[in-house]
């Protein structure tokens, strides 16, 4: 009987637990100090100058679009390789998602396709930092520039990655980062976007509750005013007091659970250099992944067939992504098709994530590593 290793678990601790019920009896649950005290370490986090905490990142990339002025007739240029979120924000405001083919290495948005999608109607990119690996941000920047484009970046995978030194967060326009359940920190749900314009975020604070005026969240306070102003048509975006204090907590131990990660990459890179037929993750030498994921290529033809292997032996796996081109929606609207973005369809076709999370113990990934071996080798 082998060890059964599901895809994720979460981590959370009986300092997570605390945090959460001292909310519930604290007498404000929905958006308040904590969200504030969250938005102020994720500051530091990310040497971000402002950050602003949201419900989840597809409403942090939603308000990002919004404030930097994209909408009907504009087109945004987004990696096929991705979750729906990105394409789907596009869509929320009105704009087109330009589809572009990503880099074989490291399966980031390709600069290159990005150039060669360029339109007078061109608005913004939104790179996806694939697994944590931060995307050529260089050519990006420079692209951007010429062009006065937004630089929107989905970093769901990547709170904790750097790119030459710099951390994600404090490099393009506005950086979007996930707080989902298997993300790298939970708050179960909750994003947030981190950028650096002073303006942009002050609009984008008042987008995630209703467009309403600065602190108006604080009008059922002790002493606060009842008073408010409906400034802008804004949404119901904002995070709550207990989703940022399971935030919080999960920031203390957020460079522990780092180092767990690169402990777990570093077991799978030693067993898997020996495996013939399988292609292990890279990541350039300028840059810090946040190791989100870990990728594993196995020969075309053969990935679902892994992944059923996997499963008798009890292991949980994932794929990131089924192109969003090979999807029906973006088949029916925009005519796209199959042999479109042959790098991304290479990725889509033999891409498996395994269970990487900072919860495992030393005896599961051995087991993930065992079954791996035995599942390249054919053997059911
Ligand atoms: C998880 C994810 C999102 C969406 O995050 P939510 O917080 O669930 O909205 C967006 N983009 C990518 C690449 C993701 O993996």
């Amino acid at each position: 009987m082998t060890l059964a290793v599901p895809f994720h678990r979460p981590a959370i601790t009986d300092a997570d637990i605390a945090a959460v019920t001292d909310t519930l009896r604290s007498g404000w649950l929905t958006m308040g100090e904590r969200v504030e005290a969250f938005e102020e370490a994720l500051r530091d986090q990310t040497d971000a100058a402002h950050v602003v905490a949201v419900n989840s990142c597809t409403a942090a990339l939603h308000l990002a679009l919004v404030a930097h002025g994209v909408g009907p007739g504009d087109e945004v240029i987004v990696p096929t390789l991705t979750f729906a979120a990105t394409g789907n924000v596009v869509e929320h405001v009105g704009a087109r998602p330009v589809l572009v083919d990503v880099q074989a290495k490291t399966g980031n948005i390709d600069p290159a396709a990005v150039q060669a999608a360029l339109t007078e109607r061109t608005k913004a990119i939104i790179p996806v930092h694939f697994a944590g690996v931060p995307c050529d941000m260089h050519a990006l920047l420079d692209l951007a520039a010429d062009r006065d484009l937004a630089l929107i970046e989905d970093a769901a995978h990547a709170l904790g990655a750097e790119y030459r030194g710099t951390r994600v967060g404090a490099i393009g326009d506005a950086t979007c980062f996930s707080f989902y359940a298997t993300k790298n920190l939970t708050t179960g749900e909750g994003g947030a976007v981190a950028l650096d314009a002073a303006s942009v975020a002050e609009r984008i604070r008042r987008l995630r509750l209703h467009g309403l005026s600065r602190d108006a969240w604080k009008r059922y306070g002790a002493g606060a005013s009842w008073r408010y102003a409906i400034e802008d048509c804004g949404f119901k975006y904002n995070m709550t007091d207990l989703n940022a204090a399971l935030g919080l907590s999960q920031l203390e131990r957020f460079p522990a659970m780092q180092a767990r990660r690169a402990e777990i990459v570093a077991k799978y890179d030693a067993a898997f250099a020996r495996l013939r037929g399988v292609e292990r993750p890279e990541v350039p030498a300028d840059r810090e992944s946040a190791r989100h994921l870990y990728p594993l290529r196995v020969a075309a033809g053969n990935r679902d067939r892994f992944i059923e292997r996997m499963a008798a032996r009890g292991i949980g796996c994932s794929v990131h992504f089924i192109p969003l081109h090979l999807h029906p929606h973006y088949q029916d609207t925009y005519g796209y098709r199959h042999g479109d973005f042959p790098v991304a369809e290479n990725w889509g076709e033999r891409e498996v994530s395994l269970p990487l999370f900072p919860a495992m113990t030393d005896a599961e990934v051995e087991a993930v590593i065992a079954a791996v071996t035995e599942a390249v080798r054919g053997r059911a």
